[in-house]
């Protein structure tokens, strides 16, 4: 049985100026437990990414893209791509949000040449997958996450997989300071931990981590997180707010 090491990742969206997000990753630093027991990413928008880089250091923060173009280079304008946030020194970069996919008519099939991007650089994705609330009511939530899974993840070789970070995100939740129940979000993750067993076997599934995401808060986080196949989350607006962050962190890191 492996333990798979918590992580909290922060997508700060179209939020901060520059000199917010610095003071924000300044307090984040300052209040970090020692030592750090989980791993802590933020995501912070493209024109900050250099200088949060430079202000986190060394203290175990580390920084994500919140998204990257297919291509490697070209006449896009206005985008950024995968081998320009590679050498800013990114790691991860998440992809598949549903507002990506809302706002931004981003298919399974946009999803899956971003992941194959994404990889082929070296990096890692955040895959992001949910359901909405009609799904959810008409009962379809499993086979939606599933045919996400399929279409834009599971062509993959186990290797390759095995990079991926998974956040389950039901798009009720994201933003509405409605919460999946423990009992929901744990359901929905042993389901796609079972779905990955099928696909790529036992250690694949044991191995891989699958972060929850839809209003987690500071006086949420612990319940969510001690759900057995919850292996952290994916924190939005409080992320932005270094005290609430910090709950969240040590929520995972305890
Ligand atoms: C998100 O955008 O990924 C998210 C989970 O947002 P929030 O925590 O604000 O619901």
């Amino acid at each position: 049985m492996i333990i798979r090491r918590k992580l909290v990742a922060g997508n700060w969206k179209m939020h901060t100026t520059v000199r917010d997000g610095l003071l924000l990753v300044e307090q984040i630093k300052a209040g970090l437990p020692s030592p750090l027991d989980c791993d802590v990413i933020v995501a912070p928008p493209f024109t900050h990414l250099m200088a949060v880089l430079e202000e986190a250091g060394n203290s175990g923060i580390q920084t994500a893209a919140q998204n990257c173009h297919t291509e490697p280079s070209g006449a896009y304008t206005g985008e950024v791509s995968i081998l320009m946030l590679k050498e800013l020194g990114m790691r991860h970069v998440i992809t598949g949000h549903s507002e990506r996919r809302q706002y931004f008519n981003e298919t399974n099939m946009v999803v899956r040449t971003k992941v194959n991007a994404i990889l082929d650089a070296g990096l890692i994705p955040i895959f992001c997958c949910g359901e909405s609330l009609s799904l959810r009511e008409s009962e379809v939530h499993f086979d939606h996450v599933q045919s996400q899974l399929e279409e834009s993840l599971y062509h993959l070789p186990e290797s390759a997989f095995r990079q991926v970070i998974i956040a389950y995100e039901p798009i009720w939740a994201i933003g509405t300071g409605v919460t999946a129940s423990p009992q929901q979000a744990q359901e929905m993750h042993a389901f796609l931990r079972q779905s990955i067993v099928r696909h790529y076997g036992h250690d694949t599934g044991d191995y891989i981590r699958i972060l929850y995401g839809g209003s987690v808060k500071a006086d949420n986080a612990r319940m969510l997180f001690s759900q057995r196949d919850v292996d952290g989350g994916l924190v939005g607006g409080a992320s932005l707010d270094a005290s609430n962050f910090l709950t969240i962190i040590a929520a995972a890191c305890g």
